[in-house]
């Protein structure tokens, strides 16, 4: 039986990121994801982006590729397109994810290409300094809204659900359990699959915020989620201020890669 410690390259730490952040608990339970499904190494590939968490593949003992800021999902689609049978991961901030990559995000999603996307939504550029990005809530204070973000933030697993992804889930850093199973389950979808993680930022975001420390910040961001099967049977006015954590979205679609070989091998029929 697989163990996650297989996965691990734990020469590499410690880790850098600050202490209390969410980004262990996700790259943990990415590992123990590989580990529950025995993969072999070399049929999985990750590849990330620029960001704090863009990091994750440095303590992986898997395929890994480190792109340029944004740029992790048109990489990972050359990648999928060149290799079908491969299992590959995407691991994206939310700054990488849907601010400067928002338009890879959309079309990734709208093309279904066959990648699982792991985003780690903590709201802000932590990696730079805390600045805003597109998934910061109004009102938030950050280093670039001092006095208060003046624009509505983006709620990334509804951008995916309405650009096309069969399968969306949400979850915290407080259910790594969670986050696991999410992600096998991503996997084992022939397509693209996203799993936002709203993470923590306790250095920049959670601080300007007011959140408390970091064992409060991964509490309250988990007071902020309601089990999706509860959040149905809730009205809007109810679920001002909540989000809903499981699988969102799981819906079968044709991925791009098996439609294409349909359409040309139909051709030369
Ligand atoms: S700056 Fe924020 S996101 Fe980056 S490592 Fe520190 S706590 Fe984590």
């Amino acid at each position: 039986m697989a163990n996650y410690k297989d996965y691990m390259l734990f020469d590499k730490l410690p880790h850098t990121w600050c202490a209390g952040c969410g980004h262990g608990v996700i790259l943990q339970a990415i590992a123990d994801a590989l580990a529950m499904q025995e993969l072999d190494k070399h049929d999985v590939a990750l590849v990330s982006g620029i960001g704090c968490f863009g990091r994750v593949d440095d303590y992986l003992d898997i395929n890994c590729m480190h792109v340029t800021h944004g740029r992790a999902l048109p990489a990972a689609t050359g990648m999928a397109l060149a290799n079908p049978d491969l299992h590959i991961l995407v691991t994206m901030g939310d700054g990488d994810c849907c601010t400067i990559g928002g338009n890879h995000l959309i079309h990734a999603a709208r093309r279904n290409i066959n990648v699982t996307a792991i985003v780690a939504n903590n709201y802000n550029y932590g990696q730079t300094g805390g600045q805003y990005s597109a998934t910061t809530p109004e009102g938030s204070v950050t280093s670039t809204s001092i006095y208060g973000h003046v624009e509505p933030g983006f709620d990334i697993c509804k951008l995916a659900e309405a650009a096309g992804t069969p399968f969306v889930a949400r979850t915290t850093p407080y259910s790594p359990m969670q986050i696991r199973n999410l992600i096998q389950q991503g996997m084992s979808v022939k397509g693209f699959a996203l799993i936002e993680i709203m993470d923590t930022c306790p250095t920049h975001y959670g601080r300007l915020n007011k959140f408390g420390g970091a064992a409060r910040m991964l509490e309250k961001v988990h007071e902020m989620t309601v089990p999706v099967e509860k959040a149905r049977t809730m009205s809007e006015e109810e679920l001002q201020g909540k989000f809903a954590a499981g699988v969102l979205v799981n819906k079968s679609r044709e991925d791009y890669y098996t439609k294409y070989r349909r359409i040309v091998d139909s051709l030369k029929a």
